[in-house]
């Protein structure tokens, strides 16, 4: 199948890029390269530009023939949506609008749709199954939120097909070790904690340790990237016309903060100096996907179960590229 991956270039897109290659389809990238790296899809197809420009996604939906798209190409951070709000809803509600918009006119009605926890907001019940009430604290889960009720209406009253993935917090690097994660700023636990293992960081701040959860530091499910991947091709495959899927991708194990930077140390060898410091806002105490819907529907069962398992791919990464893809 020939596959369009917005966003392509970017940490979790250039992982499924490399997974639909490997599979026997033909991915080609739409990347503005404004977070992605072209080093990630070397040997792909990969076309510079604009998810808004209109006249370009229309030319490459008909001039490749593509029958499936596959959107990562969003902002991600809580933290700057919440400052930040009309850089969320412009890039990740508008274009996203223009995207499906161009599919319709292309007869192109296969959606695979990169979603997240942060639609629940602060569950009530966790592990946190599809059913669980969806009230974003966040306007980064609220956009997403939009987007998935578009596409409930764009299945019933177009025939689109969709996927609604609901990622928990994707982890770690293509056991291959030629790509990983790499952003800037950087802002996440792992990436992070292992660049002061690193030497690039003196420490590591850990974001309080006055939260309901047993150590006191935030719990979350971390998903190796290629556990995400094959999830993806699955749920690609599964398609049908009209029908829209929802499904958490997670492990269904929670770790802390304090477990992660623990087996950041395990796993490293190295010492990991810590400060602790203030709650970072919009942060819920815990994250835990009930994964079992993916796995009923699936058949998808994450090959990284535990955390140590996938920090080890990650430090594998960031050692062969200590600064990520400017290291080659
Ligand atoms: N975190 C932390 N220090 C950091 C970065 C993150 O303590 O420098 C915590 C953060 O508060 C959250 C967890 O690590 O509880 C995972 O954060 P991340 O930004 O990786 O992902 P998120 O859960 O926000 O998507």
């Amino acid at each position: 199948m020939n596959v369009l991956v917005v966003g392509g270039a970017g940490y979790i897109g250039s992982h499924m890029v490399r997974i639909l290659d490997r599979e026997g389809h033909t991915p080609i990238v739409l990347d503005n390269l404004c977070d992605g790296h072209r080093e990630s899809v070397v040997g792909h197809k990969l076309i510079v530009g604009e998810l808004s420009d209109r006249e370009l996604v229309d030319s490459i939906l008909s001039e490749n023939k593509i029958e499936a798209v596959m959107h990562f190409a969003a902002f991600a951070q809580v933290g700057e949506s919440v400052v930040n709000p009309a850089k969320y809803y412009v890039n990740n509600v508008m274009a996203t609008i223009d995207l499906l918009e161009s599919m319709r006119a292309n007869d192109v009605k296969k959606f695979v749709f990169s979603s997240t926890c942060a639609t629940y907001g602060e569950p009530e019940t966790v592990p946190i199954s599809e059913n669980e009430k969806q009230e974003p604290v966040n306007p980064y889960g609220f956009t997403k939120l939009v987007i998935e009720r578009a596409l409930d209406d764009y299945a019933a009253a177009y025939g689109f097909s969709f996927a609604a993935l609901r990622y928990f917090n994707a982890a770690g690097a293509s056991p291959d070790g030629d790509i990983g994660e790499d952003h800037d700023p950087e802002t996440h636990l792992i990436p992070i904690v292992l660049q002061v293992a690193l030497g690039q960081r003196e420490h590591i701040t850990i974001y309080g340790d006055d939260y309901e959860t047993p150590d006191g530091t935030c719990i979350r499910d971390y998903i190796h990237v290629d556990d995400l991947g094959a999830a993806h091709l699955t749920a690609l495959e599964k398609l049908e016309p009209g029908k829209g899927i929802k499904l958490n991708l997670g492990t269904g194990n929670g770790y802390s903060v304090r477990e992660v930077i623990d087996a950041c140390r395990q796993i490293s060898g190295k010492e990991i100096p810590e400060v602790m410091g203030k709650r970072r806002a919009g942060d819920p105490p815990k994250l835990v996907a009930n994964a079992a819907a993916a796995k009923e529907l699936l058949g998808w069962v994450p090959r990284y179960q535990k955390v140590e398992d996938v920090v080890e791919t990650a430090w594998a990464w960031h050692q062969s590229h200590p600064n990520g893809y400017k290291s080659e």
